[in-house]
């Protein structure tokens, strides 16, 4: 039987993740197809319940339906417990299983794709959202020293930061004022934009949520957003001389952990990547192809 498999989201145009998780599928030689299932918020409690059958494999999850998805599956795990966000659902028999691959596939772009220990160093994360919890735990957990969390809305940040404080991590809450942004962003080692601030399609395409001039050379800038390739930020980052790494590899690796999961079998990342980066260039999104 060739099961089933996709991403639930909506609206879902411009989604890359059928075309690398069916890349990997293929090159695994495991019998299932990946599909988008574009499905608007009446229809998910309906959806989500069809997947006990023997021929669904498991599912993405992504907005708006990442919270939500909470109250339909049997069991959330720690992950997303913590993280108070589902994006992959894990089949046990008829049971679903709610989970969190978001956090892995930030750090470990951050580590393989951006050579960046967190262990005693200071970062700035632009955002308070879903995203940006993922950052901020994974950061956290891995010995961040100082970590600035910088909002739009100042109270997400505050609240998050509150949420996330350890003993020996300096965690503050700060606005999105230019001024003080600037100088958080002069001692940071890394700046993470958690926001959809530059998105194509997005409400602030073609912005960046930084103000000219406030990366430093010696920071790593790292964008979650990767539609288009080379966002606002990234460009420039690139004007500054720093390092970036945008967040096309944060995808795949989340991609590669929800692959594991269903599967039992590890990902290929290099198969994704390629397959990520040919849906990407088919999309116009692909790296030289941001400028208008
Ligand atoms: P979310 O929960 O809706 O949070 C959105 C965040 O963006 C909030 O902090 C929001 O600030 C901020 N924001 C939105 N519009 C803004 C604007 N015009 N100016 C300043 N700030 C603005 O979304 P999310 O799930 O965290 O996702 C955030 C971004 O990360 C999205 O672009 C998403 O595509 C990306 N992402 C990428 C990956 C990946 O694998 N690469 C994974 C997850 C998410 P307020 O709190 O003030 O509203």
């Amino acid at each position: 039987m060739t099961q089933l498999v996709g991403l639930f989201g909506y609206p879902l145009s411009h989604s890359i993740s059928p075309a690398f998780q069916q890349a990997a599928l293929d090159h695994c030689a495991i019998q299932a197809r990946y599909h988008g299932w574009a499905t608007p918020p009446e229809q998910f409690a309906a959806e989500i319940e069809r997947l006990r059958g023997d021929e669904y494999l498991g599912a993405n999850v992504t907005i708006p339906h990442k919270e939500a998805v909470a109250r339909l599956v049997d069991e959330v795990d720690e992950v997303g417990r913590r993280l108070r966000a589902v994006n992959t659902i894990v089949k046990d028999g008829a049971s679903l299983v709610g989970c969190n691959t978001d956090e892995y596939g930030f750090m470990r772009s951050l580590r393989e794709k951006g050579g960046f220990d967190p262990d005693g160093r200071s970062a700035v994360l632009l955002g308070a959202g879903g995203a940006a919890r993922a950052a901020a735990c994974g950061l956290v957990a891995a010995g961040i020293e100082r970590l600035t969390i910088a909002n739009r809305t100042l109270e997400r940040a505050s609240a998050l930061a509150a949420e996330v404080r350890r003993p020996g991590c300096d965690v503050v809450a700060a606005s999105m004022d230019e001024r003080g942004l600037t100088a958080a962003c002069a001692a940071a080692d890394l700046i993470v934009n958690a926001t959809s601030v530059g998105m194509r399609y997005g409400p602030a395409e073609g912005r960046s949520p930084l103000p000219a001039g406030a990366v430093p050379e010696g920071a790593l800038v790292y964008d979650m957003v990767y539609t288009p390739a080379e966002t606002p930020l990234l460009l420039d980052a690139a004007r500054a001389g720093a390092r970036s790494v945008g967040g096309l590899s944060m995808l795949v690796f989340q991609g590669a952990a929800s692959f594991r999961m269903w599967t039992g079998v590890e990902a290929p990342v290099d198969v994704m990547f390629r397959a990520a980066e040919e849906a990407m260039a088919g999309l116009g999104l692909g790296p030289g192809q941001t400028r208008e």
